[in-house]
C-alpha cells in the first residue's frame, strides 16, 4: 500500500472511531489468526450487578452485607462497586435518605455513616481483597483466595456456588475470622453485539478466544453464549500475556482486545493490541488500536480496514 492508502485508511478508521497508531499497526491486523477477548468489560458490558446474596451462619443479611461492602470500599474493582450498591440500594431501599430534610448528602457521606472500619487493607489481584474489621480478618474473593487462608467452603455453599456459576454468574465467597459466613452472586450481561462479532470473525477465519481471571465454569457459560470455544480461564493478571505469547510461539498473529490495567501487558504483548474506549488511559497507551466507540463491531471494521487497504483477498 502506498503512504497515502494508508493515509486514507487511518482517517476512515478515525471517522468509525477506530484510531489506528501507526502505518505498521494497520498492516499488522490483515494477518491475524486469533483474538483473544478479555471477559470482564470487554465481551461483557461491565455492568455487573448483585443477584444473590445468601447467608450461611446466623448472621442477618444486612450485616453481611454491611461487612461485606465494608471490606471492598478502598476497592477499585468493578466487583466492589456491584456490591456496594447491592449493600446500599438493601439499607436504603432504594430512596434517598434524607438529613433534615435535605437529600443533598452525598452517596459517600451516607455510605460512610454505616460503613464498618477495615483496617490492613489489602487487594489481591484476581483473587479480591482482605482487611481487619472488629480485629478480625475478612476475606472477600474468590475460592483461590479462601482456599489460601486455610477456610473450608461447607457442601452445602458449594452446591449453591457451583449453581451460580453454570448460570454465567461469579461466586463471591465471604470469610470472617477465619470461617465461611456467605456468598453473592454477580451478573454481567454480554454486550449485545458480541455474539454476531464472535460469528463474523469465525467467517473471516480467524479464531477468537475468551482469556479471565474468573472461575471456569463461570467463563465457560459465558462462553457458550457468545459461540467461543477456546477459553483460558483463572488466568492471573500477569498471566494473560503469557497465554498470548503461547499462541504466537507457531509463527500465529495474534489480536488482543482489552479494557482493564490488568490487560496493558497483554496488549503490548500481542502482534496488535486493540484497547476498548471507555478502558483505562494504560490500557489505551499499551494498545496499538483504540476503539473509541467501546463497539466490539470496531475488532472487525479494523481488521478489514487492514485487509482492504493492503488487498488481502482469503
Ligand atoms: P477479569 O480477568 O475477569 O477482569 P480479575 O482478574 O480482575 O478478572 O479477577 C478475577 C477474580 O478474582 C474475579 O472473578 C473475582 O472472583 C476475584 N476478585 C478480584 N477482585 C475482587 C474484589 N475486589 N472483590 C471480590 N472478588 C474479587
Ligand atoms: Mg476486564
Amino acid at each position: 500500500a502506498t503512504p497515502t492508502a494508508v493515509m486514507v485508511a487511518t482517517g476512515v478508521g478515525a471517522s468509525h472511531g477506530v484510531l489506528i497508531k501507526g502505518g505498521d499497526a494497520l498492516e499488522r491486523a490483515q494477518n491475524v489468526d486469533y483474538v483473544i477477548f478479555d471477559k470482564t468489560g470487554t465481551l461483557t458490558q461491565g455492568k455487573a450487578a448483585v443477584t444473590t446474596a445468601k447467608v450461611f451462619t446466623e448472621m442477618e443479611l444486612g450485616d453481611f452485607l454491611t461487612l461485606v461492602a465494608s471490606a471492598e470500599a478502598s476497592s477499585e474493582h468493578p466487583l466492589s462497586r456491584a456490591i456496594l450498591d447491592y449493600a446500599y440500594h438493601y439499607h436504603y431501599f432504594g430512596e434517598l435518605p434524607t438529613v433534615n430534610g435535605d437529600t443533598k448528602q452525598s452517596r459517600e457521606e451516607i455510605l460512610s455513616e454505616w460503613l464498618l472500619e477495615a483496617i490492613d487493607f489489602s487487594a489481591l489481584p484476581g483473587r479480591g481483597v482482605q482487611c481487619l474489621i472488629n480485629e478480625k480478618r475478612v476475606l472477600v474473593g474468590n475460592r483461590a483466595l479462601l482456599a489460601e487462608n486455610g477456610v473450608t467452603i461447607p457442601a452445602e455453599a458449594e452446591i449453591f456456588l457451583i449453581d451460580l456459576e453454570l448460570n454465567a454468574k461469579t461466586g463471591i465467597l465471604v470469610a470472617y475470622d477465619g470461617n465461611f459466613i456467605g456468598l453473592l452472586g454477580i451478573a454481567d450481561p454480554l454486550k449485545r453485539e458480541a455474539a454476531v462479532v464472535i460469528e463474523g470473525l469465525k467467517k473471516m477465519g480467524i479464531c477468537p478466544v475468551m482469556v479471565t481471571g474468573d472461575n471456569s465454569r463461570t467463563a465457560q457459560a459465558v462462553a457458550k453464549e457468545v459461540g467461543i470455544e477456546d477459553v483460558r480461564a483463572e488466568v492471573l493478571p500477569a498471566g494473560k500475556a503469557d497465554v498470548i505469547r503461547s499462541l504466537q510461539k507457531d509463527g500465529s498473529m495474534v489480536a488482543m482486545v482489552g479494557d482493564g490495567i490488568n490487560d496493558s501487558p497483554a496488549l503490548a504483548a500481542a502482534d496488535v493490541g486493540m484497547a476498548i474506549g471507555a478502558g483505562t488511559d494504560i490500557a489505551i497507551e499499551a494498545a496499538d488500536y483504540v476503539l473509541v466507540r467501546s463497539s466490539l463491531e470496531d475488532v472487525i471494521t479494523a481488521i478489514d480496514l487492514s485487509r482492504k487497504t493492503f488487498s488481502r483477498i482469503r
